[in-house]
């Protein structure tokens, strides 16, 4: 199915947004959940995100169009929220044969440009530091399977609008004000028509899944320049979940009442209180990585197997950077610190803490 069943309740998000002229379009992946196009009915005609480069994607999103009274070749515009393949890899092939133009952040412009070499350093980092962490060579093996497979339903879109950050972008009926939120990708991009009390808010944020912060290249400097607390450069490993965080600081100060239209599931109802309830959940995931610790410093990978036993082999790299998000929290609240141990960064409950602690009580 090209759609997943909206909502029927009369104030709810879709229906509110459907009221406003923007229409979900949900298309099929071969491997993650469905992801959202959202077409703006405005001038000029507007799609944000496209699915992956599959023809599946593409039937979909063909036959929805058809189905709302429009050809795929209307397309004037496509705005990209991230530069992750499952929402640019239709692109290519629709601006081909929509004429449409593209706009992006600068910074996503900077990345498409840099393309494929971008993709392959995003997917080499996260294979050599997934091992860096200690998960085994077969976890390693099916993340690099799954990311080749990723990357062959990716394309390499020309952006022909380069956005500015606060830039606005002006449809005939609304503004849509551009603003970078990184964490999940380093080009998150968060597009908001506050008139219209929408915003589009791709991956930054979506109530309906977990917002997983990918590892950057860039991130952290001092990757290559080693760290003396036990592995080259495990702290810039931590990067985009801190960035994560203060992107969503950022959106949790969104006026009361703007509805969210997330990259993955359905429009939810207020994006500044979910941004503040995605801070409050991260945080209580964060606690509960507390109990997984004995007395043994360990590593994220063995976090990792404790936090989430059941994960398959392909799934268990988003069950590390998870846990590396958590592990983020714990150590800027000093409750984890890191030791050297055995060439890899391991962790554990923090000492001086818990002397107080044990000391207080008695
Ligand atoms: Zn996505």
């Amino acid at each position: 199915m090209s759609r997943s069943d909206p909502d029927v309740t009369p104030s709810s998000p879709e229906r509110l947004a459907l009221a406003r002229g923007v229409h979900r379009i949900a298309l099929p992946t071969p491997m993650v959940a469905s992801v959202n196009c959202w077409l703006i009915v405005d001038r000029p005609l507007t799609l944000v995100d496209a699915g992956l480069n599959w023809g599946g994607a593409l039937d979909a999103l063909e036959l929805e169009l058809r189905r709302l009274g429009f050809a795929l070749e209307q397309i004037d515009l496509l705005v990209l929220t991230h530069q992750h393949v499952d929402h640019t890899g239709l692109a290519e092939t629709l601006l081909a044969r929509s004429g449409a133009d593209l706009a992006v952040h600068a910074r996503l412009a900077a990345w498409l440009d840099a393309l494929p070499d971008s993709l392959l350093a995003d997917d080499d980092l996260i294979a050599a530091r997934l091992g860096a962490h200690g998960a085994p060579a077969a976890v390693v093996a099916a993340y690099v399977a799954r990311m080749e497979m990723m990357r062959m339903l990716g394309s390499r879109p020309r952006p022909s609008v380069v956005l500015g950050e606060g830039e606005t972008l002006a449809l005939r009926d609304r503004s849509l004000r551009v603003s970078l939120r990184p964490g999940h990708s380093p080009t998150d991009t968060v597009l908001t028509d506050a008139a219209g009390g929408l915003a589009f808010t791709g991956d930054h944020l979506m109530p309906g899944a977990r917002t997983t912060p990918y590892l950057d290249p860039d991130a952290g400097s001092d990757r290559d320049a080693g760290s003396d607390r036990g592995g080259a450069g495990w702290e810039a490993d931590l990067a985009p979940a801190r960035a994560l965080r203060a992107s969503l600081g950022r959106t949790a100060a969104t006026p009361p009442g703007v509805l969210g239209l997330p990259g993955h599931g359905d429009g939810f109802a207020d994006v500044g209180a979910a941004a503040r309830e995605a801070l409050a959940s991260q945080q209580r995931r964060a606690l509960r990585l507390l109990d997984r610790f004995d007395a043994t410093p360990l590593t994220a990978w063995e976090l990792t197997t404790r936090a989430y036993p059941r994960l398959t082999p392909s799934r268990a790299f988003l069950g590390l950077l998870e846990v590396l998000a958590q592990l983020s929290v714990l150590l800027d609240e000093g409750l984890v610190e890191a030791v050297a141990s055995g060439g890899r960064p391991r962790f554990r409950r923090a000492q001086a803490r818990a002397g107080r602690v044990s000391r207080s009580a008695a």
